[in-house]
């Protein structure tokens, strides 16, 4: 019997039936998945389970929540091979590139917009607790503090302050629609991919044409890039030096985007004056990662959560309808995908996010 291998986040003792991302729960795809003739063995394990399991596995279904990396060695160890789901958005953790060249007939599927609106809503969120310094006002309140002064010797409005992305797809154009109504001085976005004249004018955003232009004029930059070649270690110290002075900085892409040492001198040196997000390399990051205990000169400006921001319940609750449909796809034999979920459809590249570079052969 064919098999169906899920790496999903563990529920343990916090597990419930409506947290259907959980290895546990398995997307609430169980039966689903038995009924059309496959075996599915649902597991949060990492390291040699992966090893093991996806030998034989058909179909793997990972999530960014928990990643386990979908190597070159693991792909080519599965022979039984043939579909690879992101439950989530983002598909960076599988090793595209490897599958494009081995001309294997293995297609990658992601559930496009899932979690857009939960991720910018995060990003809205730590934008506006990191200006409002209110990650440390909270703090105080729990330590028994009334210090005004304490806290507002940093605090500002995100009125009038020039806010910019990186990257300007489904998210990152829904932070922008987000802002919009604070009444920034300007809103920006650096792309190689524009948006069309309304979609601009909708929300009064200016491409500029290169990242030092963004970074040079923001005092806020948010990043909503995928990870790949062109995006990994992107902002290390030589492009934060080109950052305006205490510059916020805010991440709910993808942690490998940062080098991490170089945000947390950033912080430090009073360059940025506040960084948060809920993405990080490696994921869970190490009880030393500088990004846990890293501050500005006030002991404030992080604004760190694990990688929950796209994970919600409701998120977690169209991301499994989102695989479902997928699979239905898949097992009916149609393979008629959405085609904003395909990212490789039998072995090529049907989406120009992961890299300008990309030869893309337009899914149909
Ligand atoms: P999308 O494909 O709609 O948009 C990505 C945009 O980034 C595209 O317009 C692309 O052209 C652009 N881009 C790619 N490389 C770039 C570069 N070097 N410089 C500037 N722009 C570049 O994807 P999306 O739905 O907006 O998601 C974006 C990313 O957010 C995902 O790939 C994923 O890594 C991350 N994400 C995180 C969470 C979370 O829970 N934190 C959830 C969903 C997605």
């Amino acid at each position: 019997m064919s098999k169906v291998l899920a790496i999903l986040f563990k529920g343990g003792e916090f597990n419930t039936p409506k947290l259907l991302g959980s290895a546990e729960n398995a997307l609430g795809l169980k039966k689903f998945i038995e009924e059309n003739g496959r075996s599915i063995f649902s597991t949060s394990d990492k390291g040699s389970t992966i090893d093991e399991h996806i030998k034989d596995a058909e179909i793997v279904i990972s999530t960014p929540f928990n990643p386990v990396y979908i190597t070159k060695e693991r792909i080519e160890s599965a022979k039984n091979l043939k579909l690879l789901v992101t439950a989530g958005v983002g598909s960076d953790h599988i090793d595209l590139d490897y599958i494009e060249k081995s001309g294997r007939d293995i297609s990658v599927l992601e559930v496009t917009g899932s979690n857009t609106t939960s991720v910018a809503e995060h990003a809205l969120l730590t934008i506006l607790s990191l200006i409002k310094n209110f990650i440390p006002a909270h703090e105080s309140i729990k330590e028994g503090k009334w210090d005004i002064a304490r806290i507002a010797r940093d605090a500002y409005d995100l009125e009038g302050k020039t806010v910019g992305t990186i990257g300007c797809g489904r998210i990152g154009y829904k932070v922008l629609e987000r802002l919009y109504p604070f009444k920034p001085k300007e809103l920006l976005y650096y792309d190689y991919q524009g948006l069309t004249p309304e979609l601009e004018q909708k929300v009064g955003a200016k491409r500029v044409d290169s990242i030092e232009e963004l970074v040079s004029k923001c005092d806020v930059v948010n990043i909503s890039a995928p990870l790949h070649s062109g995006t990994k270690g992107l902002i290390n110290k030589q492009l934060l030096s080109k950052f305006k002075d205490g510059a916020y900085l805010v991440n709910t892409a993808r942690g490998a985007i940062c080098v991490p040492e170089d945000v947390a001198e950033a912080l430090k040196n009073g360059k940025l004056r506040g960084y948060g997000g809920d993405v990080w390399y490696p994921q869970p990051p190490p009880a030393d990662h500088p990004w846990r205990t890293m501050a500005n000169k006030y002991g404030d400006g992080n604004a760190m959560t694990p990688h929950i921001s796209g994970s919600n319940l409701d998120a977690q609750a169209r991301y499994s309808l989102g695989v479902k449909d997928i699979l239905t796809s898949y097992f009916s034999g149609k393979f008629d995908y959405r085609p904003q979920d395909i990212i490789l459809l039998h072995g090529e590249y049907a989406t120009k996010a992961y890299g300008a570079d990309k030869k893309v052969k337009l899914a149909k």
